[in-house]
């Protein structure tokens, strides 16, 4: 018999391509059925079977408290019931924007969009129109959402050539990308060399990268980074729109000591409402319309319901730091995942930084995305499923990294723990007998 969530699931593709409205969800990778979600509260998520599930995607990293937050939720019914929607300046959106820029020193003055994809194309755009200049690099498996200039896939070595990432999107688009593998300093130098003084005018990037696993940047190719944009006059786009506020309350440029040039934020600043932001140096901010030549606008941008919901959130998140506590969660399960790993021989990698982490099936440690590329799907899978099985709600990618809550428990870890040393066993038993 099929349960609601199969039924729905049948129903939703007969309407909407995928039966989803953004391709992750269908869970085409691990081939299984999408739940469908009815509720959910604090680190739990219900489906329309009744079934529940300890969540490790909050939203892909947005509902940092969890969900329902009881504050939260009564800040924005509050507001609600005060209009959803002006398009008109509000105070909310300059306390937003103070709040932000408290914990963000690199960023002077910001400006509200409705997503992360918004963001990245602006910032782009304004780096353009700020640089004069029309080149862009970025590097290959970080995601910046899905307008057509950064939707463009590896080229091979020091990339001359971009090849668009999708159908639909034209050559034209694409040809002043540049695609280039993250942590190779010899690629960075030589794509500056060429085209930096003259072509360059920004490099986007994810200082942490999470869509395509959790890679580190090694400390010598950000400092070669910041360097050169410096040398160049080419702009620093950091694509915080996971990492700010996630792995740390400055972002993960102040983990790692980067000033970059331009900033993009989105996911936790929105608690889980459709809102994202880029800013960075005011000189540079100074020129976005009405001020200077940049056009960019938005009928719904700093929408007071969306920016309530931001407000509140960084207010509990921050004020009363709550990084340590999503660290000691984080690390007591990649230490968890990483002993029963080993102990039952299966080769993983897994490693996190406050409230985010990844997890991947190969030996050796992460550069970029083409480690990831050649990790182990097949192990992902069994875990995955059976990780399902166990109410563990986990991303349905390998490229995708997992994140907690601060609703999430030490209770929650430990019944995670438990399901992943009987998925890993699942794992090894598969490994143990594909080897003979
Ligand atoms: C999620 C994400 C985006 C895109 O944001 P949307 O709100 O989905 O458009 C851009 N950059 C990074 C690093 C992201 O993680």
């Amino acid at each position: 018999m099929l349960g609601l969530s199969e039924k729905m699931f049948q129903q939703a593709k007969k309407l909407i391509p995928g039966g989803v409205n953004s391709p992750v969800r269908a869970y085409s990778l691990v081939a299984e059925n999408p739940p469908f979600i009815s509720r959910g509260a604090g680190a739990y998520l219900y489906d329309e079977d009744g079934r529940s599930y300890i969540d490790y995607v909050n939203s892909w990293g947005a509902t940092i408290l969890g969900h329902a937050h009881q504050k939260v939720t009564a800040d924005i019914i509050h507001r609600v019931k005060q209009g959803v929607s002006f398009g008109a300046p509000t105070l909310g959106e300059s306390q937003l924007a103070e709040k932000i820029i408290a914990h963000m020193p690199t960023l002077e003055m910001v400006r509200f969009v409705n997503s992360g994809t918004e963001a990245c194309m602006s910032a782009v755009r304004l780096a353009r129109g700020y640089t004069q200049k029309k080149m862009v690099v970025k590097f290959d498996g970080h995601y910046h959402g899905h307008c057509d200039a950064l939707l463009a896939g590896a080229g091979s070595g020091v990339a001359t050539e971009s090849l668009a990432a999708s159908e639909g999107v034209t050559l034209g688009s694409v040809a002043d990308t540049l695609v280039l593998p993250f942590n190779n300093t010899a690629a960075l130098q030589e794509v500056f060399e060429r085209y930096g003084r003259d072509h360059l005018s920004c490099v986007i990037f994810e200082i942490i990268a999470g869509n395509c696993g959790f890679i580190r940047p090694q400390p010598e190719f950000l400092s070669l980074l910041q360097d050169l944009c410096q040398r160049y006059q080419v702009l620093l786009v950091a694509d915080e729109v996971m990492t700010g506020f996630r792995v740390h309350v400055g972002g993960a440029q102040s983990l790692y000591h980067l000033t970059p040039d331009l900033t993009v934020l989105g996911k936790v600043i929105g608690g889980g409402m459709p809102l994202a932001c880029y800013g960075g140096r005011r000189d540079i901010m100074k020129i976005v319309s009405p001020l200077g030549g940049v056009y960019q606008a938005g009928t719904l941008s700093g929408n007071p319901v969306a920016v309530q919901c931001g407000l509140t959130t960084l207010d509990l998140l921050c004020d009363r730091s709550q990084y340590s506590y999503l660290s000691h969660l984080s690390s007591t399960l990649t230490t968890g995942l990483k002993k029963q790993a080993e102990r039952l021989q299966v080769p993983l990698v897994c490693d996190g930084e406050g409230g985010m982490f990844g997890y991947t099936f190969t030996t050796h440690p992460l550069e970029s995305k083409k480690d990831v590329d050649q990790a182990n799907m097949k192990y992902f899978k069994i875990f995955f499923s059976e990780m399902l099985k166990c109410g563990i709600y986990l991303p349905p990618s390998p490229y995708e990294s997992c994140f907690l809550s601060t609703a999430h428990t030490d209770d929650d870890i430990q019944q995670t723990l438990r399901a992943s040393q009987q998925a890993l066993s699942q794992v090894a038993e598969f490994h143990n007998t594909s080897e003979e």
